[in-house]
C-alpha cells in the first residue's frame, strides 16, 4: 500500500511549528497556526476545489460539491495546532522503511528508544513504514496525520470515478488547549445542509471514539477567621485546614491515578491558602451523566456540611459544566457509527471502541449540532517525542474514509 502522496503531505506540514498556547487570549492562539492553514486552503485550491479560504481565526473550511447530484453533505475535520507538552519546532522526522520489528533508536545521546517490549502496539507494525522522531522534538502525527489522510482522500476523489456526497472540509487550531471549536464557523455547515462529520484524530485505525467524559469544573472558595495565633483559641477558622477538610470530605478513590476505563473522578488541579482563604478547583468527569450529576451532588454537600459545621458560610462552590458526553447523541442516529463499522470492515479492519478519558472538539460540535465521532490515524504516542506515525495505517485510513463518504453520496 503506498501512497506518496500522503506521506509527502505529512512530511510537509510537520515542517511547519503550529504549536498552540494556553496562556494567549487571541483566537487563533499562536499566528503561526496560520502559516499552515495559509498553506492548507493553498493546497485545497491547487488539487481542484473551487471553494475554499481560511478564516480571520485561522479555520481553513474546503467545499468539494458533489458529482452525482448528493443533496447530502458530509464533514471531515483534523486540526492543525501541536500539543505544547513538547516542542514542535524544527522537526526531523526519521523515515524507517520495511520496520524489522526491533528497537528504534530515537536519540542516541539522550537515550531515548522505542522498543517494542515497552511500547507494544509495535508488534504489530513489523513491516510497515513507520516516520518517528529524532527524540527532541514531538512529531506532530497529531493531527497532521488526519490532515494528510483528508487532503489525499479529497486529491484521490476528485480524479477517481468515485461518486462522492457533498464534503466539507476543515481544518481547526488550538484543539490541544480545548478551544478547537470556540470559532467554529457552524453557520457554514448549516448553510452546506452538513450535520454529520468525523473528525480523524486518533491513533490505531481499528479504535472509534465516540464516547467521551461529561465533564464539569468546580471553585470552592473558603473565607476562614484570620486571628493572632497567640489569642485563637475559640475564634480561629483556618481556611486552609477547612481546605484539607473539604477535600477529605471527597471519595479518596475518585482520582485519575485510581481509575480508568469508564470509572469516574473528581481532579484538584490546584489549590492556594493561606489562614484567612483558600481556593481549590477540581475537574468532575465521568461517561455516565446519572454518576457525573452524584459527583457534583456531592461537591455541594461538602460544602454544605462545612458550613453547618462552622455555622457561617465558611465555604462557597461555583460549578460550571464544560462539556458532555456525545454518545447518546451518535447512537440517537445509529446510521453514522454503522456507516464508519462497514468501511472499517470493508478494509479488512474488526472496528472496536475506545471510550475517551477526555474531551474532544467531536463532542462540542455534536452538542452544536454536526454529530461527530473520531476515527483513527495511525499515530502513536501523542504530544511527546517518542510520537510516531504508521505510514501503511494512515494509507488504509486514506481507504476507508474513501468507502466511508461513499455512503453518504
Ligand atoms: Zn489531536
Amino acid at each position: 500500500m503506498i501512497n506518496l502522496k500522503l506521506k509527502e503531505r505529512f512530511l510537509k506540514y510537520i515542517k511547519f511549528d503550529t504549536q498552540s498556547d494556553d496562556s494567549s487570549t487571541t483566537i487563533p492562539s499562536t499566528m503561526k497556526q496560520k502559516d499552515l492553514g495559509k498553506y492548507l486552503e493553498e493546497e485545497l485550491k491547487s488539487i481542484g476545489l473551487s471553494e475554499s479560504f481560511m478564516d480571520e481565526f485561522g479555520y481553513v473550511y474546503g467545499y468539494l460539491p458533489s458529482n452525482c447530484n448528493s443533496k447530502q453533505t458530509i464533514g471531515l475535520i483534523a486540526h492543525m495546532d501541536t500539543s505544547d507538552e513538547a516542542s514542535g519546532k524544527d522537526v526531523n522526522p526519521k523515515v524507517i522503511n520495511n520496520y524489522d520489528g526491533s528497537i528504534i533508536v530515537l536519540n542516541e545521546a539522550l537515550g531515548l528508544k522505542l522498543d517494542p517490549k515497552e511500547f507494544n502496539y509495535l508488534n504489530n507494525q513489523i513491516g510497515h513504514e513507520l516516520i518517528t522522531t529524532d527524540g527532541t522534538t514531538l512529531l506532530g502525527a497529531d493531527d497532521k496525520a488526519g490532515i494528510a489522510i483528508i487532503m489525499t482522500v479529497i486529491d484521490e476523489l476528485l480524479h477517481s470515478n468515485i461518486e462522492y456526497p457533498n464534503i466539507i472540509v476543515t481544518f481547526t487550531p488550538d484543539e490541544e488547549i480545548g478551544r478547537g471549536t470556540d470559532a467554529f464557523n457552524y453557520e457554514y455547515y448549516k448553510e452546506k445542509n452538513c450535520s454529520i462529520a468525523y473528525t480523524l484524530d486518533g491513533g490505531e485505525p481499528h479504535i472509534v471514539n465516540y464516547e467521551n467524559f461529561n465533564a464539569a469544573s468546580c471553585v470552592v472558595e473558603i473565607i476562614g477567621k484570620s486571628i493572632h495565633p497567640g489569642s485563637a483559641k475559640n475564634k480561629m477558622i483556618n481556611a486552609s485546614l477547612v481546605a484539607i477538610e473539604f477535600n477529605d470530605l471527597l471519595p479518596k478513590y475518585m482520582v485519575p491515578s485510581m481509575t480508568e476505563g469508564y470509572e469516574g473522578f473528581n481532579h484538584l488541579v490546584e489549590i492556594s491558602s493561606s489562614v484567612s482563604n483558600a481556593k481549590l478547583v477540581y475537574i468532575i468527569r465521568n461517561h455516565d451523566m446519572n454518576l457525573f450529576k452524584e459527583q457534583k451532588v456531592l461537591f455541594g454537600k461538602a460544602c454544605e456540611y462545612l458550613n453547618t459545621k462552622y455555622g457561617y458560610e465558611v465555604c462557597k462552590i461555583t460549578l460550571k459544566d464544560s462539556y458532555y458526553n456525545m454518545k447518546e447523541l451518535v447512537l440517537k442516529n445509529e446510521f453514522i457509527l454503522a456507516n464508519a463499522n462497514d468501511a472499517l470492515r470493508e478494509n479488512g479492519v474488526t472496528p472496536e471502541y475506545d471510550p475517551i478519558r477526555g474531551g474532544t472538539d467531536g463532542a462540542r460540535l455534536s452538542f452544536g449540532g454536526i454529530i461527530t465521532p473520531n476515527l483513527g490515524t495511525g499515530g502513536q504516542n501523542f504530544h511527546g517525542p517518542f510520537e510516531y506515525l504508521d505510514v501503511d495505517e494512515a494509507s488504509l485510513m486514506v481507504n476507508v474514509v474513501k468507502t466511508l463518504v461513499q455512503k453518504y453520496k
